[in-house]
């Protein structure tokens, strides 16, 4: 490790190598998409937003009770949404629940709802595994 700081973009490398290298490949970062969610590896979706990035990892279903989307605002049936871990600090857990696909439920929630569902996740507080 040098002493330089760190930018936004290699702590990003650092808490999420793999959704890092998927989304963004081996370009750098400094042409990130502003705004979006990705599929990533084993189901999980990637919020990016600039240089912020969270990784939503999928809770087994469970119970067959409607689920009411939190980007889309669309109630679902329990095969059409997942509910959602994000870990946004040491020990502060979110869950949300997304449609899925990803795709045509952010094309229902539009770029509106989209930048209210990351001002509920970011900014994310770094976590230092010491
Ligand atoms: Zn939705």
């Amino acid at each position: 490790m040098s002493e330089k700081s760190h930018t936004a973009a290699d702590l990003l490398r650092e808490l999420f190598p793999e959704s890092h290298r998927e989304i963004f490949g081996e370009r750098s970062s400094e042409k990130a998409p502003t705004l979006g969610l990705y599929p990533v590896a084993d189901g999980r979706l990637a919020l990016v937003h600039g240089d912020q990035l969270a990784e939503f990892t999928p809770l087994p279903p469970k119970g067959n009770a409607a689920l009411h989307c939190d980007l889309c605002h669309h109630t679902r049936s329990r095969s059409e949404a997942h509910i959602y871990r994000v870990v946004v600090a040491a020990r502060r857990t979110r869950y949300l629940t997304l449609c899925s696909p990803t795709e045509g439920c952010q094309q229902r929630a539009g770029q509106q709802n989209l930048e209210a569902l990351a001002d509920r996740i970011f900014p994310i507080e770094t976590i230092h595994a010491e």
